[in-house]
């Protein structure tokens, strides 16, 4: 039986449809596709690559964003 104190393995990320988290398992048989056990969505390590390198521009443009006055 499961307790609130089990050890809980893997990394904590989403899915890149629908954003749930601890459901992305990777199959064994092809380690560079990602399945999500929520949504039944499948992905790969570049479209992660590809959705992290979009969040970086946003956040290097948010570095030199000029703050916004109300
Ligand atoms: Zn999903």
């Amino acid at each position: 039986m499961a307790t609130a104190t089990a050890t809980q393995r893997g990394f904590a990320v989403r899915c890149l449809r629908c954003a749930e988290e601890t459901t992305v398992r990777l199959d064994v048989h092809d380690v560079h596709t990602f399945h999500c056990s929520s949504c039944d969505a499948e992905f790969t390590a570049d479209d992660v690559r590809e959705e992290l390198a979009r969040w970086g521009k946003l956040l290097a443009w948010l570095d030199t964003a000029p703050a916004i006055e109300y």
